[in-house]
C-alpha cells in the first residue's frame, strides 16, 4: 500500500479505495499499526478496537467490490469515549464508567455504522467532558504531537491528538463550551461545533443539555464538511433536534469569500492574551482582507459576562445529569453497609476532582434561596448575549476571532488553579451559550505551536463557516504543516 498516513484525509481515503489502490484493511491496519507505535508516547486513546475495526473493514470491501461506496465507507475513524458504541466500552474517561458498556449505539454512531465507516477506537478525554486539557481524564493524560510536554487542549484533546497525529482520518468529538474547538486549535486541526439542535445528542453521554453538540475534528475543511453530511439532521429521539433539512455541506467548499461582511469582537481580542497569538491572528485578519472579504471591528459588550454565565448553567446542568451515577443503576458501585453509604462512597470515589467540584456549584446554583439569583440571573444575561449576537448577524454574515487566547501550555501549569483553565474558553464558550456554530481553522504558529482562528455564524450558517474556513486554508500552507513527531 502507497498511502502516506501523515497526509492521509477522509476524501484522499475515499478516492483510495474508490479506484482500488489501497483496500479498507490495509488502510485500518496501517492506522492500527501506527497507534500501536505512537500510543505509548501520546495517549490519545482509552480503547483500541483492533479486532472490530478489522471487521468493519473487511465488510467495507466487501462493499466496495460490490461497487457500493459512500464517502465513508472503509475510512477508519475515531470516537470521543462520551459517545454510546453498543458493545464497546464507553468511559467519559471517568471510574464512574470504566467498565461500562453500552447495549445501544448513538445516533451518530448508527450514521457512521450506516455509511460503512470503521471505527478504530475511543479517544481520551476530560472526565465528562469537564476540562481544558485532558489532565482531568481518571487514565491518564494525553499529550500534544507538537510537543509532548504540552497539553493537547480538552475536553476532545484525544479525538484532537488522533487526527493530529494522524492515527486516523477524522474523528468525532463534542462541544460544550469549546471542547472541540480548543483542542482543534491547540494540535492545528480542524473542529467543528454545529449549531445547537443540528447534531443528534441521543447516545452522547449528557454534560449540560443545552449546550452540548458533537461535531468533527478533522485534518482539513473537505474533511470536516463531509463528516458534517455524515452526522446532520433531524432525530425523533432527540428533541431538541431540529428537523431543518440538511444541505450537502461540500458544496460550501468554493474558494470565494468576495463582499462577505466579517465582524472582529473587540471583547475576544481580551486582555491576557499572549501577544505572539494577537501576530498570528492579525496576519490571518490581512489574509481574509486580501481574499476580498471586507473586515470590521464591532462590539458584543456582554461577552465579559460569558465566562460567569456558563460556570453557573454548565454545573447546573451537569448536576442534574451526573445524578444519575448512584452506583445502583450501571457503572461504579461501592458496596457498602446501607444505600446511603454506598452511594455516598460510589459518588464520592467515582468521580474526580473537577466533576465533584462542578456538582457542588450546579447544586448550589440550583438549591432554594440561590437559584433566582444564580441560576435565573444567568438565564437572563443568556438572552442578552444570544440577543447580542443576533443584532450583529443582521449585519455580518460572520465574526472572527481567536480559538483561545493562548498557544497550548505545559502540561500541569494549570491544574492548580481552575480558574485559569476556565479562563482557556473564553473565546469559545459564548458561541455555546447563544446555540451558534463555530469553527476553528489552523491560522499559523507562534513560538513554533499552533494558533487557531475562529469562525463563528448565525444559526444554521454551517456553510457560511465551512466556505470562510475553505477560502482561508486554500490560501494558507498551515494545514500541511504536521507535528515532526520527533523522538516518538
Ligand atoms: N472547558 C470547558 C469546561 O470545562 C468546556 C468543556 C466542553 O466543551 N465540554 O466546561
Amino acid at each position: 500500500m502507497t498511502a502516506d498516513l501523515d497526509r492521509l484525509t477522509i476524501h484522499e481515503a475515499h478516492r483510495l479505495l474508490r479506484e482500488k489502490t489501497a483496500s479498507s484493511v490495509e488502510l485500518t491496519q496501517a492506522y492500527l499499526e501506527r497507534i500501536h507505535t505512537l500510543e505509548p508516547k501520546l495517549k490519545a486513546f482509552v480503547t483500541v478496537t483492533d479486532e472490530a475495526a478489522l471487521q468493519q473493514a473487511r465488510r467495507a470491501d466487501e462493499s466496495i467490490a460490490q461497487g457500493k461506496i459512500t464517502p465513508l465507507t472503509g475510512v477508519p475513524l475515531a470516537i470521543k469515549d462520551v459517545i454510546c458504541t453498543k458493545g464497546v466500552r464507553t468511559t467519559c474517561s471517568s471510574r464512574m464508567l470504566e467498565n461500562f458498556v453500552p447495549p445501544y449505539d448513538a445516533t451518530v454512531m448508527e450514521k457512521l455504522n450506516a455509511l460503512g465507516a470503521v471505527m478504530l477506537g475511543k479517544t481520551n478525554m476530560d472526565e465528562f467532558a469537564m476540562g481544558s486539557s485532558t489532565e482531568n481524564s481518571a487514565f491518564f493524560v494525553t499529550r500534544n504531537p507538537w510537543d509532548v510536554a504540552r497539553v493537547p487542549g480538552g475536553s476532545s484533546g484525544g479525538s484532537a491528538v488522533a487526527v493530529a497525529a494522524a492515527e486516523c482520518a477524522g474523528s468525532l468529538g463534542s462541544d460544550t463550551g469549546g471542547s472541540i474547538r480548543q483542542p482543534a486549535g491547540f494540535c492545528s486541526v480542524v473542529g467543528l461545533k454545529p449549531t445547537y439542535g443540528r447534531v443528534s445528542r441521543y447516545g452522547l453521554v449528557a454534560f449540560a443539555s443545552s449546550l452540548d453538540q458533537i461535531g468533527p475534528i478533522t485534518h482539513d475543511v473537505t474533511d470536516c464538511a463531509i463528516l458534517l453530511n455524515a452526522i446532520s439532521g433531524y432525530d425523533p429521539r432527540d428533541s431538541t433536534s431540529v428537523p431543518e433539512p440538511v444541505p450537502d455541506y461540500t458544496r460550501a467548499l468554493k474558494p470565494d469569500i468576495k463582499g462577505m461582511k466579517l465582524g472582529v469582537p473587540k471583547e475576544y481580542y481580551v486582555e491576557g492574551m499572549q501577544p505572539a497569538v494577537a501576530e498570528v491572528m492579525k496576519t490571518a485578519l490581512k489574509r481574509l482582507e486580501e481574499l476580498g472579504a471586507i473586515l470590521e471591528e464591532v462590539s458584543l459588550p456582554h461577552t465579559p459576562y460569558a465566562l460567569a454565565v456558563y460556570y453557573i448553567i454548565a454545573p447546573s446542568e451537569a448536576s442534574a445529569n451526573l445524578a444519575r451515577y448512584d452506583g445502583v443503576k450501571y457503572g461504579y458501585s461501592y458496596p457498602g453497609e446501607s444505600m446511603w453509604e454506598s452511594m455516598e462512597k460510589t459518588r464520592g470515589t467515582g468521580f474526580g476532582a473537577e466533576v465533584k467540584r462542578r456538582i457542588m456549584l450546579g447544586t448550589y446554583a440550583l438549591s432554594a434561596g440561590y437559584y433566582d439569583a444564580w441560576y435565573l440571573k444567568a438565564q437572563k444575561v443568556r438572552t442578552i448575549i444570544r440577543r447580542e449576537f443576533d443584532e450583529v448577524f443582521s449585519r455580518y454574515d460572520a465574526l472572527v476571532t481567536p480559538t483561545s487566547p493562548t498557544v497550548p501550555f505545559r502540561i500541569g501549569e494549570k491544574t492548580a488553579d481552575p480558574l485559569a483553565m476556565y479562563l482557556s474558553d473564553v473565546c469559545t464558550l459564548p458561541v455555546n451559550i447563544a446555540g451558534l456554530p463555530g469553527i476553528s481553522v489552523p491560522a499559523g504558529f507562534a513560538e513554533g505551536l499552533p494558533v487557531g482562528m475562529q469562525i463563528i455564524g448565525k444559526p444554521f450558517s454551517e456553510e457560511t463557516l465551512l466556505r470562510i474556513a475553505f477560502a482561508y486554508e486554500q490560501a494558507t500552507d498551515w494545514h500541511r504543516n504536521k507535528p515532526a513527531l520527533k523522538g516518538i
